[in-house]
């Protein structure tokens, strides 16, 4: 029986997931950024300024949604500008209604301009002011406590945070993680984290991979150096309503790009089949040694190909690279959740 990896219905809608405006250390107002996102064809953005938790619903119309949630930093020591290492973490709200932020401290923690917006802010006033701690406990407390408030957790950009696997491996309570930071990646950090997705699904955690640009807009929209548009996450969904794109957050349906598109993908008796555009390669990787490509004819692009999933992997995940290098990550997909 086919199991589609990938919704056989609905619609493919194009989502940045990590965004800063002028509300924290961004150079574009979230109207500017809408204005930037929607010409570049994206449907779905992210607002996940630095420490504050700020609607845009204003923004949300027939052909865009703009979801809320923030970023939050966890430093080794006070200032991420003097120390080595440093945790960021997006938390998107997953009920429109959701907008009491958790772990709120009434005096510290707030970046660049967040402090001129905070008495926008919502806060349970019952709570105690929340004290970051840069541990492993410290960090998976933050994680699941914005879990069970209601929040879908991303785990960001390790490589610019200079984390290894000492690390997050300690990390639990994350639903994905970015296997592409667009602002980092023009910036020239190596936030093209495949190694560290591996590293964390053979730690037993099943956590989804999305792609998020970071934008900060500093350099012009069309310069080489501008940080919109670089990696996105591609989520298939029946419809733009808020709830209905956060369930398929949930769900993990979706996959991470930088520009290349899967257009199908599904599993039937044991093998995985694949759509994509045009392609230098099309590559299935698994947990175990063990990989399978397809490669381009010469110059004429590969666009579909079937693997026969190895019986002794734990999961498998597709990466589709396009003549230019870039890539489109699938999400890891478990072989225990595919038997018939
Ligand atoms: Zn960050
Ligand atoms: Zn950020």
């Amino acid at each position: 029986m086919k199991k589609y990896l990938l919704p056989k219905t609905g619609n493919f809608y194009k989502a940045n997931l990590h965004c800063h405006t002028t509300y924290s250390d961004g150079k574009k107002t979230p109207e500017q950024v809408k204005a930037l996102y929607k010409s570049l064809g994206y449907s779905i953005v992210a607002y996940t300024d630095h420490d504050i938790l700020i609607p845009h619903d204003d923004l949300t119309d027939d052909t865009f949604l703009a979801l809320h949630g923030f970023e939050m930093e966890t430093n080794e020591q006070k200032l991420w500008e003097d120390q080595p290492k440093t945790c960021h973490i997006c938390f998107i709200g997953l009920e429109k209604k959701n907008l009491t932020q958790p772990m709120w401290h009434r005096s510290k923690y707030l970046f660049r301009n967040a402090p001129n917006y905070k008495h926008l802010v919502k806060f349970d006033e019952t709570l105690p002011d929340y004290e970051r701690v840069y541990s492993s406990e410290g960090i998976s407390e933050i994680m699941q406590t914005a879990r069970e408030k209601g929040f879908f957790v991303t785990y960001n950009h390790p490589s610019w945070s200079l984390e290894d696997y000492s690390n997050y491996m300690g990390y639990h309570g994350m639903h994905a993680m970015e296997m592409f930071n667009g602002s980092c990646i023009v910036s020239g950090f190596d936030d093209y984290n495949p190694r560290v997705y591996d590293d964390i699904l053979k730690g037993g955690e099943r956590i989804f991979a999305i792609g998020g640009d970071d934008n900060h807009n500093s350099a012009p929209d069309n310069s080489r150096r501008s940080d919109s548009g670089k990696a996105f996450t591609v989520i298939k969904a029946k419809n733009l309503k808020y709830r209905t794109v956060t369930k398929a957050l949930e769900n993990g349906d979706f996959y991470a790009s930088e520009g290349p598109e899967i257009r199908e993908l599904y599993y039937e008796d044991g093998n995985v089949y694949v759509k994509c555009s045009g392609a230098d390669r099309i590559v299935c990787n698994y947990d175990i040694r063990c990989a399978h490509s397809v490669f381009a004819n010469n110059d004429i692009p590969v666009t579909e190909a079937c693997f026969k999933i190895n019986k002794k992997a734990k999961y498998f995940r597709i990466t589709v690279i396009d003549m230019r290098g870039r890539r489109a990550c699938s999400n890891a997909y478990f072989v225990d959740t595919l038997a018939d």
